[in-house]
């Protein structure tokens, strides 16, 4: 239909109001959002924008969106080497499919050996929202220090481990330095004490199962390793779908069954969920069944190729810099790097102050005081001009000797 000016006037101040955020379609953001073209953008927002107001807390009513979530399901399933025998949900991201993961694994820990004060054996390089899972769920998180070469440390995990235990996560790879865990050996722990082993593929899912389809020796990550028995992938990163998606596949449907909730303990009947939400929304769902299917296996080699490509050059390009060093080299398409202490110690959250002025936006971290690169397939395009502002503000802070602020992955306000 035709847009009232009144209609018109509220979306033009809506889009006015986005003057001053990220420019993440640019290449210029390596954190928080993704960007595959101005196509696979617009079959996001045609999908989501058709199911925005449907509502996936009922299958019945809305057969759609339980095609687009088995179907999305399966991809994924497929993704990570699941069997006929895996079954999934989509969530509203990494969080909720965190936040299922330990529930499962609490509710597992009950009713099978009656556990009431149950514990998770995290890596210190584990999400924070596995942190927060715990807060919410009651277990108890135990991290345990990461080896030098930031990969979990699993006979220290083994060791933390006792009868209370219910969970122990792996990460392919984790956020923070972007290297894959060793996910056979932390399973194999897990396997012998007969409790569940989450991999943390938030971030790695699509990339690793690209990487090794173009043939790169990806490390094992997923659940054709025994003794994994759920894995997490985010479609709303690098499946460049739009924000709300994500996926949790266990490795059968017993397991899946301590994820979902089910109760007639009100007057208003039969409610059972999947994951944290009530009324969920289908746009995301919509969105995702959209983009992964327009991209296919096609779009997404390509889109992977170019990502590790550019992941690698920057990787290269940050270790010829005088004063940096690159934290470890990337199993994927993440990496971090900080000063080198061997020199005289440039402030690295200055230099992201240095870059901001220049309109480069990236996640600064720590232990150790660290910037950190999501790097994804719209930064081909701005690799190199990046790398030479990168040298010019190591430079400026070193002779200015300019201090910076630690800033925050995620905000309360
Ligand atoms: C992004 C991320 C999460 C959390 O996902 P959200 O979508 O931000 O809720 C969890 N684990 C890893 C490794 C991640 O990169």
């Amino acid at each position: 239909m035709e847009l009232s000016d009144r209609a018109r006037a509220i979306l033009d101040e809506a889009r006015r109001a986005g003057a001053n955020d990220v420019a993440w379609r640019q290449g210029r953001v390596f954190s928080l959002a993704y960007y595959a073209g101005p196509e696979v953008e617009l079959v996001a927002e045609g999908a989501y924008a058709m199911y925005s107001s449907a509502n996936g807390l009922n299958a019945d009513a809305f057969p759609s969106l339980k095609k687009f979530q088995s179907e999305v399901v399966a991809t994924v399933t497929n993704w990570v080497a699941g069997d006929a025998e895996a079954a999934g949900f989509m969530t509203s991201g990494g969080t909720e499919s965190i936040l299922m993961a330990v529930k499962a694994s609490r509710e597992r820990g009950r009713r099978e050996r009656g556990i009431t004060a149950p514990n998770a054996i995290l890596p210190a390089s584990a999400h924070a929202a596995f942190e927060k899972a715990c807060y919410y769920f009651g277990v108890e998180a135990r991290r345990v220090p990461v080896r030098s070469d930031w990969r979990a440390d699993v006979d220290a995990m083994s060791g933390a481990c006792d009868e209370n235990t219910v969970l122990l996560v792996g990460s392919a790879p984790q956020y923070p330095q972007g290297v894959i865990d060793p996910i056979p050996e932390i399973a194999a722990v897990a396997a012998r004490l007969d409790v569940n082993c989450h991999v943390d593929a938030c971030m790695g899912g699509v990339t690793l199962a690209f990487l090794e389809r173009l043939g790169e020796s990806v490390a094992p990550w997923n659940l054709a390793v025994p003794g994994v028995t759920s894995i997490s992938v985010d479609l709303h990163k690098y499946g460049y779908t739009a924000k709300g998606a994500s996926v949790i596949v266990h490795r059968n449907r017993l397991l899946r069954s301590y994820q979902t909730f089910v109760t007639d303990n009100w007057l208003g009947g039969l409610y059972g969920s999947s994951g944290v939400l009530g009324t969920k929304s289908g746009g995301p769902m919509a969105a995702a069944w959209a983009v992964t299917k327009f991209l296919g296996d096609e779009g997404y080699t390509d889109l992977t190729r170019r990502a590790r490509e550019t992941c690698l050059r920057l990787a290269d390009g940050i270790d010829r810099i005088d004063g940096l060093v690159v934290r470890a080299r990337p199993d994927s398409t993440l990496l971090s790097f900080g000063a080198d202490e061997r020199e005289h110690p440039v402030d690295v959250y200055a230099v992201a102050d240095v870059l901001a002025t220049r309109g480069w936006y990236l996640d600064r971290q720590g232990p150790p005081p660290s910037l950190h690169c999501t790097v994804n397939a719209s930064h081909a395009a701005t690799v190199d001009e990046f790398l030479a502002d990168l040298g010019e503000a190591v430079a400026d802070v070193t002779s200015n000797h300019r201090r910076g602020g630690a800033g925050a992955y995620g905000t309360v306000d």
